[in-house]
């Protein structure tokens, strides 16, 4: 089930069609409040009141021309003013392709420059999405190069990958700021982990290696992940060295596992929401059933009217 929604994610036909399915924009709408910044920010009034963070990206990746980057960075710069002028603790969170990755990498770091330091001037904090494979080696020069410039910057990786516990230690002399997660892409085996234990070990460890390295320097840990159990056991694991819960964040993204977002956040956890919004949503959607295929159940349930 997970490689036929991922292959869906990535087929131009069903891209082109599903979409317009009026059952399918219902079905999208458990994961994302709308296809506006409004409605996105709207969302967070909740969370925000009960000490929940917010994160926030446009959906879309893959430009077909380099000039299209150019609007999506100024949709991130009047994003970050809309945070500000609502008085979001809110973030923002982007896709390297979506700056033109494809295209040009150093149009990329400019844009991400300046979306970066436009975080900085509105206390906020930009974080760099990993996509496929592909772009894993580019995205983190590219993070490498942001970080230099401008410290209010963090990445994803992703645990399913094997280079990763050494991406971490390659990142470690930048005290980077990392949000970890499983990883959401069909990747073969030569590079990934494909059995969902060995993922999550590697999650576990991962976390805690970077949370005892970094101790005591200003890393950043955003755990990105709906596991609550790989969460309380890297919290267990890093307590007996003299680590509290403050040393990172849990993220989760709108719509899953809302309750348990309420519930860490009481019990003392940082707990920050990521809410995606925008028109491009179907690869992203496809990803999202693809990790859960009961989440179908309910896309087909969509279906009445
Ligand atoms: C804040 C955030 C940012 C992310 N950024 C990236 C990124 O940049 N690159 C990338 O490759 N991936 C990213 N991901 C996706 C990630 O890689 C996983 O695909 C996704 O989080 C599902 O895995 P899991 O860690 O929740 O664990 P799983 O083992 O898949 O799930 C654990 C439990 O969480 C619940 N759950 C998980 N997914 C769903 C779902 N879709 N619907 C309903 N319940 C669900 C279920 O109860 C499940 O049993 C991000 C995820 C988050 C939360």
């Amino acid at each position: 089930m997970r490689r036929i929604f991922l292959w869906a994610a990535r087929n131009p036909w069903l891209k082109e069609r599903l979409p317009k399915f009026s059952f399918m924009q219902r079905a999208v709408r458990r994961f994302m409040p709308g296809v506006t910044m409004d409605s996105a920010l709207d969302a967070a009034a909740p969370l925000q009141a009960a000490g929940i963070a917010t994160m926030y990206t446009r959906l879309g990746e893959n430009l077909t021309t380099l000039a299209e980057a150019d609007e999506v960075a100024d949709h991130y710069i009047g994003l970050l003013d809309a945070i500000r002028d609502r008085g979001l603790d809110g973030e923002v969170s982007v896709k390297p392709t979506q700056l033109g990755l494809d295209h040009d990498e150093d149009a990329t770091l400019a844009h991400l420059v300046r979306i970066a330091e436009h975080a900085a001037t509105t206390d906020s904090y930009l974080w760099i999405d990993m996509e496929g494979s592909a772009y894993v080696e580019a995205t983190i020069r590219l993070y490498e190069r942001l970080r230099a410039v401008q410290p209010r910057t963090g990445i994803c990786l992703q645990a399913y990958l094997k280079r990763t516990a050494g991406d971490v230690a390659r990142l470690m002399p930048l005290d980077p700021a990392i949000r970890l997660v499983k990883g959401a892409y069909d990747e073969p085996a030569a590079i990934a982990y494909r059995d969902k234990r060995r993922v999550d070990s590697n999650f576990v460890g991962v976390a805690v290696r970077f949370l005892l390295e970094g101790r005591d320097r200003p890393i950043r840990l955003g755990l990105g992940t709906h596991d609550v159990d790989l969460i309380e056991q890297i919290s267990e694991q890093v307590a007996s060295a003299g680590v509290g819960l403050d040393a990172f964040e849990v993220e989760m993204l709108f719509g899953i596992r809302t309750s348990e977002q309420y519930r860490l956040a009481k019990a003392g956890y940082r707990v920050s929401t990521l809410i995606a919004y925008g028109e491009h949503w179907y690869p992203w959607y496809m990803r999202r059933l693809a990790e859960r295929p009961a989440n179908v159940t309910f896309a087909i349930r969509s279906l009445l009217p």
